[in-house]
């Protein structure tokens, strides 16, 4: 799947070592995922490359003009023909759900916002999807498309060395869409804090039935 990355920050993803190690780094190395950043400011025609501007009616802070990112989307789409999603609080909530059906894409182009967020007219022109990661506002969107990154990659064939275990996370259809079942490794007995009895029985039909109990 192929990602295109539009911000201010390109080097937050491109130097993050999120992307470079374990599942993520893996899947970039196996061509599962290709992630590429475009920094929006080398779109912008204003002589000092400003990106920003004062919002119309007033208020704090500044909001991120339409012309650079305009550019910058239609420079893209050239090269990725999957649907603009803007990252931002005011969007649909990032559920499992949401999850499993961006991740049936084979690209998309992620918009991360700065300041105040974005001019409107982008939103309303330009952008598919409107996704939120959380009821909270963070400094810029690229947290926020690397968590939409991520969560998608682990879906991916190939992405977990056992490809299964995405299947039987908290929220899936195995688990009856409920959170996961509690786990305990060795040893049995940890200072005293033993694993419960069930778990070491052996008996997979009532290890099962441990575990559909304990679903969160
Ligand atoms: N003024 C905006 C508001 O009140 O909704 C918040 C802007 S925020 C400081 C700057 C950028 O960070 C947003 O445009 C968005 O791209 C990103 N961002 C912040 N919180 C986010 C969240 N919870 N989910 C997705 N993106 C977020």
């Amino acid at each position: 799947m192929r990602f295109d990355v539009l911000t201010i920050f390109p080097s937050f993803i491109e130097d993050n070592p999120y992307f470079k190690r374990s599942i993520i780094g893996r899947a970039i190395d196996q061509n599962i995922i290709d992630v590429h950043t475009h920094d929006i400011r080398t779109y912008s025609k204003d002589k000092h490359k400003k990106v920003d501007d004062m919002p119309y009616g007033g208020g704090a802070g500044m909001l991120m003009t339409c012309q650079p990112i305009f550019d910058a989307i239609k420079a893209v789409k050239k090269l990725n023909k999957g649907p603009v999603v803007f990252m931002t609080p005011q969007g649909k909530k990032l559920t499992h759900t949401r999850s499993r059906r961006l991740a049936k894409l084979d690209s998309m182009i992620i918009l991360c916002g700065r300041y105040e967020g974005i001019d409107q007219r982008i939103r309303d022109e330009l952008v598919d999807e409107e996704i939120s990661i959380g009821d909270y506002v963070l400094t810029g969107g690229e947290l926020p498309a690397m968590v939409v990154i991520d969560t998608i990659t682990r879906q991916l064939p190939g992405a977990l060395h056992d490809g299964d275990s995405a299947l039987e996370d908290s929220f899936t259809r195995k688990l009856s869409g409920k959170k996961e079942y509690p786990h305990y490794t060795r040893p049995a007995n940890f200072k005293g804090f033993k694993v419960p009895e069930t778990l070491l029985s052996g008996n997979h039909a009532e290890i099962e039935k441990w575990r559909r109990k304990h679903l969160k």
